[in-house]
């Protein structure tokens, strides 16, 4: 398949690598040599990566400012009957990336958007991350101002999925400080840095470990991360537990050996098991 008669028409939303550029699947490159024309985030981007597979094709910038205008321009493409390939500058486009308007455009004119799907941060790191997630959702990323950030994670914190984040080097230890100050202390935390390149690192902590960790090591702070906060502890399962081995302990111990001993046995926090000691021996 390379030349433009043997791809239906369409806008083909194309994913590249995140990093190693072998990271490309077979179909990806026989859309990008097959189809008319490449509208694309960046030109010099992916121009270096159509030359890397040896693609010659015209570009097209798509960026915030031209959207609307190159929509357009790629809906009467392909309503004449050319296949458009649409790449980001890496990964999964219209994730966390542009490509969501563009696509709305061509299917709200009733033409054919396909995806053409591969490499994506978010699967990647989840992939490797080694927590059993049954459930996750992802965020992106977080708000840079840290109020509308503080308030998003409040607004998270009780969910009861993992959650997946986007960061950049520049907000990654004020992120991490925020996960901590205001998620649960004991969710693993998985950081995921530089996927697929070459200082590629997978590390899972405690949360409330992280931010001592992340400063550690100023490398630990480079590159392009996703996090992964594990699933919450279940309040409800927890508060019985706990409630459970006090009933047994405070048979044997005072209060506070008992609370110490619940607390290390069940994982509850000191003061919680404490609290629930005090009170379960006063109405005995
Ligand atoms: N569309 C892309 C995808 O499908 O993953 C995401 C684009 S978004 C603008 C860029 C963010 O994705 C980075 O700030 C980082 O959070 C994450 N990311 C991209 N490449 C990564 C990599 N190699 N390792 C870790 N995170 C990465």
């Amino acid at each position: 398949m390379d030349n433009n008669a043997d791809l239906a028409a369409g806008l083909y939303l194309v994913a590249t690598p995140i990093g190693n550029l072998s990271d490309i699947t077979l179909r990806a490159l026989e859309v990008l040599k097959a189809c008319a024309m490449v509208a694309c985030e960046d030109t010099r981007v992916s121009a270096v990566l159509l030359a890397h597979y040896g693609i010659s094709k015209p570009l097209l910038s798509v960026r915030e400012h031209n959207e609307a205008r190159a929509a357009q321009r790629i809906v009467a493409a392909v309503a004449e009957g050319a296949a458009v390939a649409y790449v980001s500058d890496a990964g999964t486009p219209a994730i966390s990336d542009p490509g969501a308007r563009l696509a709305a455009a061509v299917r709200a004119a009733g033409l054919a958007v396909i995806p053409v799907p591969g490499p994506s941060a978010v699967a990647a790191a989840l992939s490797a991350s080694g927590q059993a997630l049954d459930h996750w959702l992802f965020y992106g990323f977080l708000p840079a101002r840290a109020g509308e950030r503080r308030q998003a994670l409040q607004n998270l914190r009780a969910l009861p999925y993992a959650l997946v984040f986007y960061e950049s080097p520049h907000r990654i230890v004020e992120a991490v400080d925020d996960l901590a100050d205001i998620l649960d202390q004991d969710r693993m935390l998985t950081v995921a840095r530089e996927l697929t390149k070459r200082f590629e690192a997978v590390h899972t902590l405690p949360l409330g470990e992280a931010p001592a960790w992340l400063r550690a090591d100023a490398n630990r702070q480079r590159g392009e991360f996703v996090l992964i906060l594990g699933v919450p502890a279940k309040p409800a399962e927890d508060a019985e537990t706990l409630r459970g081995t006090l009933t047994v302990l405070l048979d044997y111990l005072p209060v506070s050996q008992a609370a110490q001993a619940a607390a290390r046995l069940t994982g509850a926090k000191k003061n919680a098991a404490y609290s629930l000691a005090l009170a379960m021996r006063t109405a005995k």
